[in-house]
């Protein structure tokens, strides 16, 4: 601050995370790794931008995120780089640039991301968010599809979230996608007139997202369209048969949305979401799916593959809405508290000594009073102060004060760690 004008924010749309806010993201990053550990997924980290395309070409070229939401920049070197606008290509690339195909399949992988998109900021909607997901790569079998779902539904039951939806559709593959898409816009023809702006560049571009569009009418005719389910061929029919049939055996209770499309190119056959059970689509917790052609795409051999994220701000809204009750993160619960100079000395020496112990503490500094000192030891919920004076110095102790019920007792100073502990 200078002569009490702001000079800087965050950018707009992003914001910092706060040490009070902290429990939320280690409560959540604590809960996937145990689920992944679970389910066989291992951790990639991959870099924060890329290659542009890698995800104009794997998200799909007419899709809003590569035609208006991409952080795209020329580095000094003339590369035409992008900041991470979602995380299923990068660990894709990942998969093929280290032979992961090498790997007995399928390869699971997890990560934890911030993910950048230019997009209008409002509640839920930044322009840097944090996502997990999850990859399964190398298999095709339906119940691979069961799997990540069965696993994404234990994840947030392990959050103690409730009151969510299973949202489940199939949008066809390669074979039966086209001739639905061909049906799909016969039906929009007739309505061409009454859709909204979006929706009419949808209607010659992206035919599949007319299925998803928010606005009142556009939703109504939405409603009556054909559905990809009814367009299947065989096998994709089969595969979202069995797939049913296995999510039937694990109990999970969905809902088949015929007008659940996702916002990716990528997806074949199997597509779900995570829907909070009232406020609907538009606060979508997370989404997965198949994405059988996306390997292949990025120069692989045929690979079927399939993976779910989900963004970690509209989770922790959600815990808050619900009143969680999220485990505090562990802080010092010592205080060292000082009277004079000398025991200064003493106290910056025993500081260090607890520390190499383990016993994590807190340090006063400057020349506050005794009594400021307490206060300080107060606000930070320390549970014990020892505190130094130089009666102390000169026989070897300290004292030591619960700060709940502000009793005090000398100790020798050899015997605090074990007090302490
Ligand atoms: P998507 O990659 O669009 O399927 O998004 C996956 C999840 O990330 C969504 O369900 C949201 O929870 C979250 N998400 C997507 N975009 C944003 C955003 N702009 N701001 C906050 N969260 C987002």
């Amino acid at each position: 601050m200078k002569g009490g004008v702001r000079l800087y924010r965050a950018p707009r749309g992003t914001s910092d995370i706060l040490p009070r806010e902290q429990v939320y993201w280690r409560y959540i990053e604590q809960k996937v790794a145990n689920v992944c550990q679970l389910y066989g997924y291992e951790r990639i980290d991959t870099p924060v931008f890329e290659d542009t395309r890698l995800f104009a070409r794997s998200i799909g070229e007419e899709t809003d995120i590569v035609t208006k939401e991409m952080y795209t920049f020329e580095d000094r070197g003339g590369n035409q780089l992008t900041l991470r606008p979602e995380g299923t290509a990068p660990v894709c690339r990942a998969y093929l640039e280290h032979g992961l195909h090498n790997l007995p399949q399928p390869v699971k992988l997890y990560y934890i991301a911030s993910i950048f998109r230019y997009e209008r900021p409002q509640a839920g909607r930044y322009r840097q968010h944090h996502q997990f997901g999850y990859e399964a790569i190398g298999d095709g079998d339906p119940a691979l599809d069961a799997e990540v779902i069965d696993m994404t539904w234990q994840l947030f039951a392990s959050l103690n979230l409730h009151h969510l939806s299973l949202q489940l559709n199939s949008i066809g593959c390669k074979q039966c996608r086209p001739p639905y898409l061909a049906v799909l816009k016969d039906y929009y023809a007739n309505y061409a007139r009454d859709l909204c702006a979006d929706c009419k560049t949808r209607l010659r571009r992206n035919p599949l997202r007319l299925l998803d569009c928010k606005q009142p009418l556009c939703q109504q005719i939405a409603n009556s369209a054909p559905r990809s389910i009814d367009h299947l061929c065989q096998q994709c029919e089969a595969h979202f048969d069995r797939l049913k049939k296995y999510l039937g055996l694990l109990a999970l209770p969905f809902t088949v949305n015929h007008r659940l499309v996702r916002g990716l190119d990528y997806y074949t056959r199997t597509v779900f979401e995570i829907q909070p059970e009232e406020e609907g689509a538009q606060s979508t917790l997370g989404g997965g799916g198949r994405y059988d052609d996306l390997i292949e795409e990025l120069g692989g051999k045929p690979t079927p593959a399939a993976g779910f994220a989900a963004g970690l701000e509209r989770i922790i809204h959600n815990l808050k809405k619900q009143n969680v009750p999220i485990p505090a993160l562990p802080r010092p619960q010592v205080f060292i508290a000082y009277i004079g100079d000398e025991a200064r000395d003493e106290a910056v020496k025993l500081a260090s000594m607890l520390r190499r112990a383990g016993i994590a503490v807190i340090e006063a500094f400057g020349n506050k009073s005794l009594k400021a000192q307490l206060r300080q030891a107060n606000t930070l919920g320390s549970r014990q102060a020892v505190i130094i004076g130089e009666e102390e110095i000169k026989t070897g102790t300290v004292i030591l004060r619960d700060m709940t019920t502000s009793q005090q007792k000398p100790i020798p100073i050899s015997q605090l760690e074990r007090e302490l502990r």
